[in-house]
């Protein structure tokens, strides 16, 4: 059985005093959780040094929301895997459907991105996602299936079980407009059957696949219920202690 796992994308929101400080109410909440559901936070990356020293004795895991592909060199205002895997990152978001919309990432450059992650000893974590144009035009499986495809471009089976992908519905970001859980369990289901033609049954099992978009405390248990969701990729619910602790409980 796959664990569950449930990451809180902060986005650019919360200064590093107002990140220790959701940390900390956090903490209390989540730690009788324990080993249930993975929980993952992903602060901007000025508050990545201090909310890894904030959780270090917790069953908290940090992620970044994006890295370069490259080790090192003259790229200016970026950064890299082997800087976050050292920071104490365990997983990067890779791909957001934001970074794809206004900073020009591609699936070739997403698959850029995993492959630097991996080498470095970080998850990624990569997220695929339809318009709403794209979803009324029919064209949904279609397209998160070439997002799957060549964000996973080159990697072979035993890579490709240690990523985390993460269906956003375009349009139901931060719009308070949920996808049916019917909806997000088909494209669930049509990814796993994809990994499963395109690797094997095992490695298609293995995967684990959470949803992203408008993920409340009171839409997440239905979510979280559905057979191939394994998770939830959490925005505005997750900058708020109880909000995100309730979704936690929901996995
Ligand atoms: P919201 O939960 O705010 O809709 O954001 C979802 C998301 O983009 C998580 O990566």
């Amino acid at each position: 059985p796959r664990r569950k796992i449930v990451a809180g994308n902060w986005k650019m929101n919360k200064t590093v005093p107002e990140a220790l400080a959701l940390v900390r109410e956090l903490r209390g909440m989540v730690s009788v959780l324990r080993d249930k559901v993975e929980i993952v936070l992903a602060p901007p990356f000025v508050a990545l040094h201090p909310v890894a020293k904030a959780i270090e004795d917790s069953n908290l895991k940090l992620a970044a929301q994006n890295c370069h592909w490259e080790a090192s060199g003259a790229f200016t205002g970026e950064v890299s895997a082997p800087m976050l895997k050292e920071l104490g990152c365990s997983y990067v978001i890779l791909g957001h459907s934001e970074r794809r919309q206004f900073f020009g990432e591609t699936d070739e450059t997403v698959n850029k991105r995993a492959q630097a992650v991996l080498k470095a000893g970080l998850l990624p974590i990569l997220c695929v996602g339809e318009t709403l144009a794209e979803r009324e035009a029919g064209r949904t499986l279609e397209v998160v299936e070439r997002q799957v495809k060549g964000g996973l471009a080159g990697f072979g089976a035993g890579d490709v079980a240690q990523f985390v992908l993460a269906y956003e519905p375009v349009w139901a970001i931060g719009t308070g407009r949920t996808a049916t859980t019917a909806q997000a369990q088909e494209v669930h289901a049509a990814i796993r059957a994809q990994l499963g033609r395109l690797y094997d049954g095992g490695t298609a099992e293995q995967v684990r696949i959470q949803y992203g978009g408008s993920v409340k405390p009171d839409n997440a248990a239905e979510l979280l219920g559905q057979k191939d969701v394994d998770g939830a990729l959490v925005g505005g619910a997750s900058l708020k202690a109880g909000d995100f602790a309730a979704i936690v409980k929901a996995g």
